[in-house]
């Protein structure tokens, strides 16, 4: 009986921890009776409004410090490529000049507590002019070095404290599982081997033993599975098993959690086909529950109202599934009306909001905010010297030396002798922009000149100081002894940047074109390729001599000259250390391609990397069919044209000149049209487009496509009527189509689906054999907007013919 018993207990408790499997933390900030205290005393002096305030986040461009009396809101943030006073060059003193309205607008309003500034400092304090700018995640997790992450993540602190802020959105510590995605380069590997090690070490940097005045609160994201949505798509769906979601996603927010982290960010993805920001299970029953997180969920921007039943402006389902503040940048009063009746009304629990605000001052208390004073009168504050510092610079540098991983280096070219004469070519060559990636300066990445980068190094400024007989130029015949031929994707941030394939030719054309030139002018090519992810380039690998991924670097790039070139000796100055993070594909549909799959045939495998004492035996003749599998995006049932960006081979031009707008956006030169970005359904996905005369708005390629197995299908976008006086023409090559009477059917202000069959077109002369204008609008008056266009193989009904 006795041994009955006994085994049944074991069972029972064994069912017991299957039945609980997520990790149990143990966080370094443990709780401080002083400190609950007197949370509970502030709580309880606080009415109702004075708690919905302070579970809410607005964004600087969206709310003045002077609103701050009425609505004492917790927290604001400043979004990527936002900035005070909406000026790009804002000083320090700006900075703090404005963090102090807020600060002091706060404490003399509701309770008293002072509100928190969050900001992206995600590789450095990127929306900062003149601050030093780290490698993305991909390049320090192919540099395998904790010690560096924590010094990264302190120097990045520093430059923070600089400007009066108070908090962190970062690390990422997403496991990065399909190279589609859009953000892979956010993320330091697709194994959580490296995420766990960074996660801790980043918080540690940001938030050092006990979040003292050298140090500010950190934010471990996107919770959770951000990396393992399927087709890598952003802000999808994570279809893992729960074993998966622990073993793979969670490793990062144990680690994190455990190192102190003060804050998690709910991820706008879902989970099994539920968002995440809906999802009581994942945040309250696991994450502060069965995990013990005891700080605070905040939510991504807008992620609550993508919540099935939820807008931007009212959201209970998050705040009963455990978000606790709410990052709402642009509607936050409508959410605070409504979040207050929903308390009122019952939906809402008081002790959800009395659990919510309860983190919220404990985390705040932790910091110390209730005795730091006003920004301008802390430790680090106003210190412009901090922002693009020597010393952190210098650890960039050597964050940029121990990122860079070689894959080829053909008869040991590199290291280079600085005698050398070189040619210097290729679009990343001299563009900081482009070296430093997303969420740099702006939040595309896009639109820049090194001009809004001072104190920068381009990867051309780098090598002229080392090699002083090199020469930058376009001109492919230029005499030389060879060429550095610098390339690779252009800026994209979140779901601006997922991919169909990783088919790199596909997007940039001219480079093997550039490569087989500096071939056949017989001089050895060094490719070094800038890249926010493993992309298929078979073709280029076989063209180049030497070829470094440098990921992105940043604005340290004397880091990749370190390595490259020899000493004046003739030693080797550094040796490569980086090792892929990532496996590299050797087909481009090989999208999702992990270490430890079962039949894992990577290019290069993970862990891989050529070093200076490595013979290279790589072959000229990698094979270069890109899709072997037959399953190419020519046998797609569907062709995007516009998804959030204009997708290549596409491009913008507009006016009534026809002038290229990049990425679709912009005015032009003849003043007959502006276009800008709108959210649809996420950030930027949709362009609103306003004329006062005559002015077509087209994607085009630059060499005409053969759709002729596009016949039975059609077009479709999706439309939105800004103004009532609109007259619009739909315009496909040279073929016309009055969407007049569409107009007059549809609202004012709502998103309305046309699709238009290529037969209806075709009945007025276009030809879909030679589609070069693939879709395009003419306006001759008023304001629309306009998002996805695709062109579909298979009819999909009737449609719109006039
Ligand atoms: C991103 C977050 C970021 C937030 C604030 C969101 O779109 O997903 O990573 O912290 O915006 O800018
Ligand atoms: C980004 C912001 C950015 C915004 C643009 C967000 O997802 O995180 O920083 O400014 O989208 O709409």
């Amino acid at each position: 009986m006795l041994k009955f018993l006994a085994l049944s207990v074991f069972i029972f408790m064994n069912l017991a921890i299957a039945a609980n499997p997520w990790p149990r933390t143990n966080s370094r900030i443990q709780k401080d009776p002083n400190i609950e205290k007197t949370v509970k005393e502030i709580l309880d002096s606080m009415s109702l409004e004075d708690k919905v305030a302070q579970m809410i986040q607005a964004e600087i461009k969206h709310i003045k410090p002077s609103e701050l009396k009425q609505f004492p809101l917790g927290s604001v943030l400043n979004g990527g490529g936002s900035f005070p006073y909406d000026n790009k060059n804002a000083k320090v003193s700006d900075w703090v000049k404005l963090a102090d309205s807020y600060y002091k607008a706060s404490v003399s309003a509701g309770a008293g507590v002072p509100l928190i500034w969050g900001t992206d400092a995600v590789h450095g304090h990127n929306n900062v002019i003149g601050a030093t700018i780290f490698p993305h995640n991909i390049g320090l997790g192919a540099a395998n070095n904790s010690k560096l992450i924590e010094k990264i993540t302190a120097a990045t602190a520093k430059e923070v404290l600089a400007t009066g802020l108070d908090w962190i959105f970062a690390p990422t510590v997403a496991v990065v599982r399909n190279d589609r995605w859009g953000r892979t380069y956010e993320g330091y590997s697709e194994d959580p081997e490296i995420v766990k090690k960074y996660a801790a070490a980043g918080v540690r940097g940001l938030q050092g033993m006990d979040l003292n005045e050298d140090h500010l609160i950190a934010t471990a994201k996107h919770f959770i599975g951000d990396g393992g949505t399927e087709n890598g798509v952003d802000q999808g769906n994570n279809t893992a098993s729960e074993e998966d979601l622990i073993r793979l996603h969670a490793q990062g927010y144990v680690t994190a959690i455990n190192e102190g982290a003060q804050t998690v960010m709910a991820s706008f993805n879902s989970w099994k086909g539920k968002k995440l920001h809906g999802h009581k299970y994942l945040l309250t029953d696991v994450l502060k529950k069965q995990m013990g997180f005891d700080g605070f969920v905040i939510g991504d921007w807008n992620g609550h109202g993508q919540v099935d039943g939820c807008t931007n402006e009212s959201c209970p389902h998050a705040i009963n599934a455990g978000v606790d503040m709410i990052m709402v940048p642009e509607d936050w009063k409508m959410l605070f009306y409504n979040t207050v009746g929903q308390v009122k009304s019952g939906e809402i629990p008081m002790e959800r909001i009395n659990d919510a605000v309860t983190r919220i001052l404990r985390v705040k208390l932790r910091y110390g905010l209730m005795d730091l004073g006003k920004p301008s009168s802390r430790k680090h504050a106003g210190y412009s010297k901090l922002v693009g510092a020597k010393e952190h610079r210098e650890i960039a540098r050597q964050a940029v030396r121990e990122s860079l991983v070689l894959l080829k280096n053909k008869n040991q070219i590199l290291p280079l002798d600085r005698n050398k004469k070189i040619l210097v070519t290729g679009s990343g060559a001299n563009n900081i922009g482009k070296q430093s990636g997303g969420w740099s300066v702006t939040w595309q990445g896009t639109g820049t000149t090194n001009a809004d980068f001072p104190g920068a190094t381009s990867i051309f400024e780098a090598i002229k100081s080392v090699a002083p007989n090199s020469v930058l130029s376009d001109n492919l015949n230029t005499k030389a002894d060879l060429a550095i031929f610098v390339f690779g994707e252009d800026p994209y941030a979140e779901g601006q940047g997922d991919l169909e394939n990783l088919y790199y030719h596909a997007r940039y054309k001219s480079d093997l074109e550039t490569l087989k030139k500096l071939k056949a002018n017989g001089i050895p090519v060094v490719s070094l390729f800038i890249t926010g992810r493993p992309l298929w380039v078979n073709p280029e690998l076989n063209q180049s001599d030497a070829f470094v991924v440098t990921w992105l670097p940043g604005t340290e790039a004397l880091g990749i000259t370190d390595v490259l070139f020899k000493k004046n000796s003739g030693d080797i100055n550094y040796d490569f250390k980086g090792k892929l993070s990532f496996s590299w594909p050797s087909h481009a549909n090989q999208t999702e391609i992990n270490r430890f799959d079962k039949s894992y045939r990577a290019l290069f495998p993970y862990g891989y990397g050529l070093s200076y004492t490595m013979i290279d035996t790589l072959s000229d003749e990698l094979p270069e069919i890109p899709f072997p599998d037959g399953n190419g995006p020519g046998s797609k049932e569907e062709l995007e044209v516009f998804a959030g960006r204009p997708i290549a081979p596409f491009e913008v031009f507009a006016g009534a000149e026809n002038q290229k707008l990049p990425a679709g956006i912009g005015q032009t030169n003849d003043g007959s049209l502006k276009a800008i970005a709108i959210d649809k359904d996420v950030q930027e996905d949709a362009r609103q487009i306003s004329v006062n005369r005559e002015a077509s708005y087209l994607f085009k390629t630059s060499s005409a496509l053969n759709l002729s197995h596009y016949f039975d299908g059609g077009i479709s976008f999706e439309l939105r009527k800004d103004t009532h006086d609109l007259a619009l023409n739909l315009i496909i090559n040279q073929t016309k189509l009055d969407l007049g009477s569409k107009l007059n059917e549809m609202q004012q202000g709502e998103w309305t689906k046309i699709y238009v069959p290529f037969a209806c077109l075709e009945g007025r002369g276009l030809d879909i054999r030679a589609l070069q204008t693939a879709f395009g609008l003419i306006a001759t008056r008023g304001t629309y907007s306009l998002a996805n266009i695709k062109l579909y193989k298979k009819s999909q009904g009737q449609g719109y013919c006039e």
